[in-house]
């Protein structure tokens, strides 16, 4: 039973769901750790946040982001359809609220690929339920050399990025865990145990009072 992932444990009791954000700055490697964890976890569902940046090459709308424009994101504020939002790299990107309350209820986790100002946001509405991990580069030099490697953005987008590295890596001590994706798999390793063992918290069991109760009772109901 302990090699099975804790998604799959038979539910002695209910559990709450986990709000798992993973942040880092961008090149890192967030978006490769967390195609691993939903791959490999069928107890995890990605939020999949709206924005008003342009769609690059490779991207799909629905899969990757919702693609709105700026009227229509202003619309989803005004209307509360965000769990959080915020302006990134001159854009504005937002966590639509339905599809996570969907998820929680239908006992799934959720996990975000969002920055430091949604994680606190975040952190603001849910507290205890949000997990948050920040995950380091090796190097700054590595950092660039991921992004150029991406080969998804222009020169101006990977300066742009790599000036907003120190200030996102700033934020690390608003993080529960911080890792340094130095080895992928090590990296993607350590990302599933926080997840295996938050799973196992106390505190996001529900009716264990219950259950403790009926356990002390047992002898003298025979
Ligand atoms: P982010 O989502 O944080 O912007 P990505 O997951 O897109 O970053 O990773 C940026 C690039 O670095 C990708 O080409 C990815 O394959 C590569 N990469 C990710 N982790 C590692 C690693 N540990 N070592 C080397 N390359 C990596
Ligand atoms: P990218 O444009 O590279 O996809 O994302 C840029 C940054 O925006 C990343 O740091 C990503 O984590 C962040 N981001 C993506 N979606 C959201 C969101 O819904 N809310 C917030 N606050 N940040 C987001």
């Amino acid at each position: 039973m302990a090699d099975r992932p804790a998604s799959e444990h038979p539910d002695h009791f209910r559990r709450r769901g986990i709000l798992f954000v993973v942040s880092s700055p961008s090149g890192a490697g967030k978006s490769t750790i967390s195609r691993k964890l939903l791959a490999g976890d069928p107890g995890l569902t990605m939020s999949v946040s709206a924005t008003t940046r342009p769609m690059r090459p490779g991207e799909e709308d629905g899969r990757d982001y919702h693609f709105v424009d700026v009227p229509r994101f202003k619309d989803m504020v005004a209307n509360h359809e965000f769990l959080e939002w915020a302006h990134v790299f001159g854009h504005r990107y937002g966590t639509p609220r339905a599809p996570v309350e969907a998820a929680l209820a239908s006992g799934r986790d959720v996990l975000f690929d969002i920055d430091w100002q949604g994680a606190q946001q975040l952190y603001q509405r849910a507290g205890g339920d949000v997990v948050r991990v920040f995950i380091f580069p090796p190097s700054l030099a590595e950092l660039e050399r991921r992004l150029r490697a991406r080969g998804t953005d222009s020169e101006e987008v990977i300066v742009g990025r790599m000036n907003r590295a120190a200030a996102e890596i700033s934020h690390w001590d608003g993080y529960d865990y911080v890792l340094v994706n130095d080895d992928v798999e090590r990296c993607y390793a350590d990302v599933q145990k926080i997840l295996e063992a938050e799973r196992l918290k106390r505190s996001r069991q529900q009716g264990l009072i219950g259950y403790v109760r009926k356990l002390m009772t047992e002898n003298s109901d025979s």
